[in-house]
Formats: C-alpha cells, structure tokens, sequence
C-alpha cells in the first residue's frame, strides 16, 4: 500500500516512522497490559518514550526538542498508536504544552520547562474543559483574578488529560470583564505544588486507561506574575492557534488504531477456517475489509492534506477539523468491525483489538467532538458562499 504520509523520503519521515515503530514494538509493547491494569505511564514506557524523542518532536531544537514539523509528528503518533495510543496521548499534551510554551511563553518559562519537557524529566498537560462543559470553549468559567504580584486562580477543572502525572498544567481563566469571551481569557503555568491546586483523582475511563484523565480545583490558587503565558487576555487565541496540531495530531493516533486493527482482522480472518474454508475467501468479508481500507486511506488523505498545510504555515483549521472529524470515526468504525469480524473471542480482553475499541471512543470526544468539527465545517462552507 503506498502511504501518501510517508512517501516523501526527503524529509526523513520514512526513517522516523521506522524508528519510533521498532520502540513501540521493543520497547513500549512488554509493558501495556502491566500499564493499562495499573492505570499508570510505567517507567520503563515514560523512559522509552523520552530516549526516542518523542516527548520533544516538535519542540524547538534550541530547547531539546527535535525542531520536526507536524508531518513528522504525525507519523510519530500514527506508530506509537498501532501499539499503544496511550503512549500517542502523552505524547501530544507535552508537546502541545511545549509549543504553547515555545510560541508564547517568556524566555524564562522556555528555559525552565522546555527542556524537562523534551528530555521526559517534566510532563504536561492543558486544561480547558470544566464540570459545566467542554464544547463552548469560550465559556469557561474558572475566574483569575489580579492580586499584587501575581494571580489567584479558582475554579475546577475535569477530563484533562495527562492530570495525573503532569508537573505543571497550562490553565485556562477568565482574567478580565468584558463583552466578549474570547477577549477575558489568559493562561496560566500552574504546578501541582502551587498552594489552592488541589488534584481530585483519576476518572475510571473506558478506554486509555493509563493517561491519566482527571480533575483538579483551583481555591484561590496564588501563582506569580510570570505565570502568565502570553498575553493577557489573548488565552483563548493562543489556544486556536494550536488547534492544528492537536487535531491532525488526534487524526493520526486514529489511523495507527485502525491500521492496527485492520490488520489485526485480516491476520485472523486469512487464518480461520470455517466449515474447512477460510473466511477471508468469503465475499461478505471482503467487501468488510474492502471498506475498512477504504475508509482509513479517505482519513490518511485528509490528514496528510492539513499536516502539509500546517508545516507550510498556512492556517488550516477547516482542513484539521475534517481530517480529526473522520478518521476519529473511522477508528470507531473500524476498530468495532475488527472486533466483529473476531467472532466472539474480539469481546474479550485475550485480542487486542478490544483495547483498540475502547481506546477509539475517546476521539470523537477530545480536541472537539465530532459535533462541533461539524459545525466548523459546515460554516465555512457558508462563510465562502
Ligand atoms: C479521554 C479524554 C481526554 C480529554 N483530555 C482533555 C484535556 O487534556 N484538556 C481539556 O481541556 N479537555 C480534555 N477533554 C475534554 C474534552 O475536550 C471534552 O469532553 C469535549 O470538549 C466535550 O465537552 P463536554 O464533555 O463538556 O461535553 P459537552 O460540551 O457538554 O457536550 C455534550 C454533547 O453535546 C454535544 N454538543 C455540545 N455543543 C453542541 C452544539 N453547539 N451543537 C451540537 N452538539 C453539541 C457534544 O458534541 C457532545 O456530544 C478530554 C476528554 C476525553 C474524553
């Protein structure tokens, strides 16, 4: 199959793919079920992880990080998802962290935690999404107010990813009155040590079990003016200025579980006999795989498009809306036909494809549920009549 991602040798892509796919399977692969029952990154992965780049992929060079643009991290987080999403996710809130961090962060933010973010020594996480919703991201409602040498932050916060574990999380509040809710907003460096945060606990999610989703409240948390990060007021801006790469990012960790799966389904169906012939000979099996593959190279297309617009620095938020939008559901879909076509052992934690499963449905949830990319779709195709 040619893979239109990868194809372009000259950036290097092919070989990365390669490497982080050997780590996965050597390095990440004997420690998931002991992972995923403990509900925790173990060391040994968090480890794997950090030495393969992985935590840096896009973090500037000048910090640790490799400097790569997003089809680079795309393949990344394609590789590391067909054996392990989990490991996909941590990988994109520290570097998702890390771009807020490189692209609006003060010079001593940058030095202090960019390179413990590239080198695995410090993970992070961004917290947007309250108990009262997620999807108006404009309606947050955790309340920074100014004080006398910094900011008291209080509010709540929940299904952040990476909660856990993380040593600092990039915190959303409304810093100011006004009008307009996408002009109050800022962000805010918070550490788990800082007096008022409180971490609540880890939610019990279906699937991605050892990321760490959890909540947090803020009491009249006091965090010092360099906090900030950015502008004031310019939070939420900041964040849609990153919404490419989470969601060509989300794309990709979707096609490495629908590869994953996909082949997981034809490695079973080519080698199961039934009534003395094997199902793959079967047409109604056939046109099940047929589209299956179909469906994922639509997605790899659209991911592919949004990533090489993003790394030309064109502003492609229509275009990683619609690739997140479907291949987030073509892991859904496919991932639930592997699970079908394995008969009645594919509900059963003893194939891999159940995890996959249960995996897939975060991600027509996070970085926008598959609602909301369709609005975004659907508007601009009125806003271009
Ligand atoms: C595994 C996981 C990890 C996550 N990690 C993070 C993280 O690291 N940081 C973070 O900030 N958040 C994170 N989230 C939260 C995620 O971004 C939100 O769950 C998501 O934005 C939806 O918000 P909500 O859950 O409050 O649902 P709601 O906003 O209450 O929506 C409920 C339902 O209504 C639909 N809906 C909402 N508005 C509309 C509309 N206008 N039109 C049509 N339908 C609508 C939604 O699509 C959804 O189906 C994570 C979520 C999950 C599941």
């Amino acid at each position: 199959v040619t893979n239109p991602v990868v194809g372009d040798e000259t950036n290097g892509i092919e070989a990365l793919r390669q490497q982080i796919r050997a780590v996965a399977e050597r390095d990440l692969a004997p420690f998931i079920d002991q992972a995923d029952a403990e509900r925790e990154l173990v060391t040994p992965i968090r480890k794997a992880l950090a030495d393969a780049g992985c935590f840096g992929r896009t973090l500037p060079r000048t910090h640790a990080g490799s400097g790569d643009g997003l089809a680079q991290f795309a393949a990344q987080q394609e590789e590391l998802a067909r054996v392990w999403p989990t490991a996909a996710v941590a990988a994109t809130w520290t570097n998702l962290s890390g771009l807020l961090l490189s692209r609006f962060g003060s010079p001593t933010q940058q030095k202090e935690l960019l390179p413990a973010l590239a080198t695995g020594r410090a993970l992070g996480a961004i917290a947007w999404t309250e108990p009262h919703g997620g999807s108006a991201a404009a309606a947050l409602q955790t309340v920074a107010t100014k004080v006398d040498g910094g900011w008291e932050l209080s509010g709540a916060k929940r299904l952040i990813d990476n909660a856990k574990n993380a040593d600092f999380i990039i915190v959303g509040a409304r810093s100011s009155d006004g009008d307009n809710p996408h002009k109050t907003l800022s962000m805010f460096v918070v550490y788990r040590d800082d007096p008022g945060f409180e971490f609540g606990g880890a939610h019990d999610t279906l699937g991605l079990r050892a990321a760490g989703v959890g909540w947090f409240t803020l009491d009249r948390c006091l965090v010092p003016d360099d906090r900030l990060l950015g502008e004031r007021d310019a939070g939420f801006y900041q964040m849609m200025a990153m919404v490419e790469m989470g969601r060509v990012g989300v794309a990709a960790i979707c096609l490495g579980m629908a590869e994953a799966c996909l082949a997981a389904a034809v490695g079973f169906l080519s080698s199961r006999l039934s009534a003395g012939r094997p199902l793959a000979s079967n047409d109604v099996v056939l046109a099940n795989v047929a589209d299956m593959r179909v469906r994922i190279d639509a997605a790899r297309l659209l991911t592919e498009r949004a990533a090489k617009l993003a790394d030309s620095g064109t502003r492609c938020a229509r275009e990683a809306a619609m690739a997140k939008l479907v291949a987030s559901e073509v892991a859904c879909d496919v991932t639930a036909r592997a699970l079908h076509l394995h008969g009645g052992m594919g509900y059963t934690s003893e194939v891999k494809v159940e995890r996959f499963f249960r995996d897939a449905q975060a991600f027509t949830i996070g970085e926008g549920t598959s609602e909301v990319l369709r609005l975004i779709v659907g508007r601009a195709e009125f806003a271009a009549q």
